[in-house]
């Protein structure tokens, strides 16, 4: 039977399963929400994308309109040419055709631009809104592979939570109250397994003669820290083998 420094550690090594898989547990919510907000960000960036090609396609068609009423006012300003009373008012009109077909160059060029922009930006849109697409048809995979591994680490829970009353119930009398009190003030940190002979949550080192009582698989707390502590699995071992 074992000492109870062997059941310590048994009891050290089913209360860290506990706590792993109670973190595994508590990511699976973590990685689904990081998937919608991966989903929502992929999605926003394609509807800005649209919502900006849709304004930049009514920026390029108040420029053709510019141009149209700029064109206009050129066949009108040259009509006058003819009207014109002085030499001063010819000139003035001349002046600002010149001006206007100017505006026109620049309006033209800023069109051209303009269309291109409007054609690279609209092949791009359709990738990113299959990418969004792709990776939210992902979705009811992610949670099925999640809801299944939950009911896993649920069922793991239980079996250990089993273990662990029945390796405490091996506890002997002696230590119980003792034991009780220390984990209920630290559950799981209220345990050290001894690393050479240093304790492995203080780094202290444990005296000649606990290290012998651990050997002995006595119950034994660290004089430092108050842990309970033992040694690891193969020191007992090559005792006995020994
Ligand atoms: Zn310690």
């Amino acid at each position: 039977m074992p000492g109870p420094a062997a059941i310590i550690r048994e009891i050290h090594r089913l209360k860290k399963h506990i706590v792993d898989l109670r973190n595994e547990l508590d990511r699976g919510p973590i990685r689904l929400k990081k998937h919608h907000d991966r989903v929502a960000r992929l999605e926003d960036m394609a509807k800005e994308a649209e919502d900006a090609l849709r304004k930049l396609k009514v920026a390029v068609q108040e420029k053709e309109l510019a141009l149209k009423s700029t064109h206009q006012l050129i066949e009108k300003h040259k009509r006058q040419l003819n009207e014109a009373a002085s030499t001063k008012e010819y000139e003035a009109l001349l002046a600002e055709i010149e001006n206007e077909k100017k505006t026109c160059q620049q309006l033209e060029d800023e069109i051209i631009a303009g269309l291109e922009e409007v054609e690279v930006r609209a092949a791009k849109l359709p990738e990113l809104a299959a990418e969004a697409d792709k990776l939210k048809q992902q979705t009811p995979k992610i949670q099925e592979e999640l809801q299944t591994r939950r009911n896993e680490i649920t069922e793991l829970l239980s079996q250990a939570h089993k273990q662990l009353e029945a390796v405490e119930a091996t506890l002997p009398a002696d230590f119980r109250d003792q034991y009780n009190r220390l984990v209920k003030l630290q559950n799981e940190n209220a345990f050290a397994e001894v690393h050479g002979r240093t304790c492995s949550a203080c780094y202290t080192e444990i005296t000649m003669q606990c290290y012998n009582d651990l050997l002995q698989e006595q119950f034994r707390l660290c004089e430092s820290c108050g842990r309970m502590i033992y040694l690891p699995q193969s020191s007992r071992a090559s005792v006995e083998e020994s």
